[in-house]
C-alpha cells in the first residue's frame, strides 16, 4: 500500500502524497515545491499507467539513494580557521552514474540540494544521455574570498568528496559559485589524492579534458530551446525584446545567442540590481559584461559608467516590458507579482535558465494566461548535456571541435523539445511543463521498474 494514504482519485492522492512527503521531510520547502511541481503532472499520468503507481515509483523517486554531509575545515589568508558544511546528495542512479553540479553559496542547505537533485533526475533523463542524478555543494560563500582561499577551500572540500565520487559512480560539475576555477582546483586535488587521471568532474579546462562549448552550453541551450518553441508556432527569436536576470554563465551566453539570432537584450542583473539598456546590449557591450562578471568579478552597476543605461538597485528586471523573459539567476526569483507584471506587459514566452526560478504561483499564472513556458528541466538541460558529452570524450580519449559539440547541443535541445511536444499535448497548446515532467519521468521510472524492488 502507498506510503502516503488516500489514492482513490489523482486529486486526493496528490494531496495526501504531498502531505506525507512534507511530514517525512520537515521544513524542506524548496524540496516540497519541486516535488509538487512534478507530481501535479505525473500523478494523473500514473493513474492511467498503473504499473508505476503500483510499484510506488513516485515515492521511490522522491527519496534520495543517499545524502552525504561532512565538515569542511579551511584556513583563510590571515590564518583564521573556518568550518563549513559540505554535501553530496546522490539522488538516483537508475539510468547512469550520479551527475549534477556543486553549488557554493551561503543559502545552500539540504532542502535546496534535494530540490536540485530531484529536478536533475528529470533533466538528465531528457538529455537522452545515460546520466543519473546528484547535487552537492557547501554553505561556503566564495564572494570576496581571495584566490588562495578559494583554492584551500576547494582542496579541503574535495579531500572528503573524493571518497564518494568516481567516473562511473558520481561525476559532479559546477553550479552557482562553482566555475572553471573551482573545478580546476578540485580536479587537481582529486588527481593528487588518487593518482588517477579520469573524467571525475565536468566543466574542466580545455587543456585537461574539458569540452569546448561547455561554458556556453546552458545559455545557448536555453535559447535553442526557445527558438524551437517559437518555430513550432511559426515564429522566431529574431526581433524579440528580451529580458534576462542574472549575469553568470547561463545569463551571459543566453544573451550572446539571443544577439546572434537577432533578438534584442534589454536588461540583465546581479544580486545588487539590474541594468536596463534601452538601445540593447550588443556584442561589444556583452564582451565588456563577460569580462566584468567572469574575469574581474565586478558589480553589474559598473556597466552604467561605461554605457548609457539605467541601474535599478535591489530589483530583478521583471517590470521591464519584453516579449521573452529569461530568469537565469536562482530559485524563486520570479514571484506571482513578477509574473503578473510580465503578463500585463505582454510577455509571450518565459524560459527558465536557472533551476526553479519561478514560484508555483508564477507558473500557474503563466499557464492561466496561455504564456509559453519552458521549465528549467527542459530549457536548461544543455549544460548537463554537454557535461555528458565531456564524459564521452574523456572515456573515448578524444576532443570534438566546437562545431561538432554545438551541433550535438542543437540536436539534443531539439530532441528535448520533441519529447515535450509528444507528452505535453493540451488541447491546441503544448504544456511544456507537463511534457517535460512526463517524458523525464518515463525513462527513469521504466529503468527502476526493470530492476525490480531494490
Ligand atoms: N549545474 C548544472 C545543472 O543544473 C550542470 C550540472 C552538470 O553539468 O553536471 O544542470
Amino acid at each position: 500500500k502507498h506510503l502516503y494514504g488516500d489514492y482513490s482519485t489523482p486529486e486526493k492522492f496528490l494531496e495526501s502524497f504531498m502531505a506525507g512527503l512534507e511530514k517525512r521531510n520537515p521544513g524542506e520547502l524548496e524540496f516540497h515545491q519541486a516535488v509538487k511541481e512534478v507530481a501535479e503532472s505525473v500523478v494523473p499520468y500514473m493513474f492511467n499507467h498503473k504499473k508505476y503507481f503500483d510499484a510506488l515509483i513516485l515515492e521511490r523517486m522522491t527519496e534520495p539513494d543517499r545524502t552525504i554531509t561532512f565538515r569542511v575545515c579551511w584556513e583563510d589568508d590571515l590564518g583564521n580557521v573556518h568550518v563549513n558544511r559540505g554535501y553530496r546528495v546522490q539522488f538516483n542512479n537508475a539510468i547512469g552514474p550520479y551527475k549534477g553540479g556543486l553549488r557554493f553559496d551561503p543559502s545552500v542547505n539540504l532542502s535546496i540540494l534535494k530540490f536540485l537533485g530531484f529536478e536533475q533526475q528529470f533533466k538528465n533523463s531528457l538529455t537522452t544521455l545515460p546520466m543519473g542524478a546528484g547535487k552537492g555543494g557547501s554553505d561556503f560563500n566564495p564572494k570576496g574570498k581571495s584566490d588562495r582561499e578559494i583554492m584551500r577551500f576547494c582542496q579541503a572540500y574535495m579531500t572528503e568528496l573524493s571518497k564518494h565520487i568516481g567516473e562511473n559512480l558520481d561525476v559532479p560539475a559546477g553550479d552557482i559559485g562553482v566555475g572553471a576555477r573551482e573545478i580546476s582546483y578540485m580536479f587537481g586535488q582529486y588527481k593528487r589524492l588518487n593518482d588517477n587521471f579520469v573524467g571525475v568532474l565536468t566543466g574542466k579546462g580545455i587543456s585537461f579534458g574539458g569540452s569546448l562549448i561547455r561554458t556556453e552550453a546552458t545559455g545557448y541551450g536555453v535559447v535553442y530551446f526557445t527558438e524551437n518553441m517559437l518555430n513550432h508556432i511559426g515564429d522566431s527569436v529574431k526581433g524579440k525584446r528580451c529580458v534576462i536576470s542574472g549575469s553568470g554563465n547561463v545569463a551571459l551566453y543566453a544573451a550572446k545567442k539571443i544577439i546572434e539570432l537577432g533578438g534584442q537584450v534589454l536588461a540583465m542583473s546581479d544580486s545588487g540590481g539590474y541594468i536596463y539598456d534601452e538601445a540593447g546590449i550588443d556584442n561589444q557591450k556583452l564582451e565588456y559584461l563577460i569580462d566584468l562578471k567572469t574575469t574581474r568579478r565586478g558589480r553589474i552597476e559598473e556597466y552604467c559608467a561605461e554605457y548609457d543605461a539605467k541601474f535599478v538597485a535591489n530589483k530583478r528586471p521583471w517590470a521591464v516590458p519584453c516579449d521573452l523573459a529569461f530568469p537565469c539567476a536562482t530559485q524563486n526569483e520570479l514571484s506571482f507579482d513578477d509574473a503578473t507584471d510580465l503578463v500585463n506587459n505582454g510577455v509571450m514566452l518565459v524560459a527558465e535558465g536557472a533551476n526553479m526560478p519561478s514560484t508555483i504561483e508564477a507558473v500557474h499564472h503563466f499557464k492561466a494566461n496561455n504564456i509559453l513556458f519552458a521549465p528549467a528541466k527542459a530549457a536548461n538541460a544543455g549544460g548537463v548535456a554537454i557535461s555528458g558529452l565531456e564524459m564521452t570524450q574523456n572515456s573515448m580519449r578524444i576532443s570534438w571541435t566546437s562545431e561538432e559539440v554545438d551541433q550535438k547541443l542543437q540536436d539534443i535541445m531539439r530532441s528535448i523539445h520533441a519529447q515535450c511536444v509528444k507528452h505535453g499535448q493540451n488541447g491546441k497548446n503544448i504544456d511544456y511543463l507537463k511534457g517535460a515532467n512526463i517524458a523525464g519521468f518515463i525513462k527513469v521510472a521504466d529503468a527502476m521498474l526493470a530492476y525490480g524492488v531494490i
